[in-house]
């Protein structure tokens, strides 16, 4: 590979980016954090409006967790929040970041991959990175047909054996670049490629890298009610632990029994129910479909059944409240004021290998 080529057009072509245009290992780490499976487009709003409120590690370890959940609300997979919620909480305690990768890879979320960014380019070391898009240039120039699962530490050590010293942070800027722009999973633009002299997989690439079977993902169903009183939503947070811990939701359960679920999870009795619809989300193990009624029940909300609390929630705050994108689409689909989807994420990379 033409390093030297590389480099030369990322500095020619590189897209502006608030982590790139002001660089730091707070903003290289929320970044990192937040672009893992999301899109550069979504997140950039999401990042400024985070930093706009914890712009260092230390407010962000001082912010509650609540606080830190609503502000990611929308961007789906919170325990990535949670993490670096905890990372900055680490680098409070110890009065600033590790400043080497091995130290990096210390803190919480934090695997080769981040590691490797914060230190390559926030840090200014001769680190290397590999995610999804550089696993693809170096199948790719090096024609490796295998999957990438597989071969982990020979990409490593081909990412490491281009490294330029003194360079790394551009030059893995400018792979993960080249792997999002010109050698694209699909359809790919070898002709505008920098380095295209010297690939050894310009005649065919996309037979490398081998494409890993997908798993069958499985289905459930799933139940919710919108229930209003006096302006208000009742709205139940989840669980501390699991799936979308901690965050709110419209009370519901697994399975087609509102009115059971009602009963056992907030202590309410079904008296009517009208169905609004259903909507289909696909976590990363399940693809779940939920009915949303509209619904009168009796009683007084209480939290049962796993939930940690039930509210009564003014319809105009219940944007606001930390949740997740399920739950925006569930509350779209009644129509509640305040809490429309916000634009779906598509994914950006595969989870880096972090
Ligand atoms: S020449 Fe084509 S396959 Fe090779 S690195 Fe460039 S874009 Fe990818």
């Amino acid at each position: 590979m033409d390093v030297t080529a590389l480099l030369a057009w990322y500095r020619a072509h590189r897209r502006s980016m608030p982590w790139r245009d002001e660089v730091s290992p707070y903003r290289t780490l929320v970044s990192e954090i937040m672009l893992q499976q999301t899109r550069v487009d979504t997140v950039i709003p999401y990042f400024q409006r985070f930093i706009g409120e914890f712009p260092t590690a230390e407010a962000l370890a001082a912010a509650p967790l609540e606080r830190v959940l609503e502000r990611w609300s929308g961007l789906g997979y919170y325990s990535r929040a949670r993490n670096l919620h905890a990372a900055a909480k680490a680098v409070a305690a110890e009065g600033g970041f590790p400043q080497d990768a091995e130290g990096l890879r210390g803190l919480p979320g934090v695997g080769p991959y981040t590691a490797g960014a914060i230190a390559s380019i926030a840090l200014g070391l001769d680190e290397a990175l590999v995610d999804g898009n550089v696993e693809r240039v170096i199948c790719r120039q090096m024609a490796w047909a295998e999957d990438p699962k597989r071969i982990k530490a020979r990409l490593w050590e081909q990412a490491r054996a281009w490294l330029p010293k003194g360079e790394a942070g551009d030059f893995n800027q400018a792979l993960m670049e080249l792997g999002a722009t010109i050698c694209t999973p699909s359809a790919p633009s070898c002709l505008l490629c920098p380095v295209r002299a010297g690939c050894a997989g310009v005649d065919g690439p996309e037979r490398y890298p081998a494409k890993a079977p997908k798993a069958a993902v499985p289905e459930a169903v799933a139940v919710a009610a919108l229930l209003r009183d006096d302006g208000r939503v009742l709205l139940a947070r989840r669980p501390a632990t699991g799936l979308l811990a901690g965050l709110w939701e419209l009370p519901g359960a697994l399975g087609a029994d509102l009115g059971a679920a009602l009963t056992e999870r907030v202590g309410l009795t079904l008296l009517d129910a009208t169905p609004l619809g259903t909507v289909t989300h696909v976590f990363s193990h399940l693809r779940l479909h939920t009915t949303v009624y509209t619904a009168q029940a009796h009683g007084i909300a209480a939290a049962g059944g796993g939930y940690q609390e039930v509210r009564w929630v003014p319809a105009a705050e219940v944007d606001g409240m930390a949740l997740s994108t399920l739950t925006r689409r569930t509350l779209a689909l009644g129509s509640a004021p305040a809490a429309m989807p916000r634009k779906p994420r598509a994914t950006r990379r595969p989870a880096p290998p972090s």
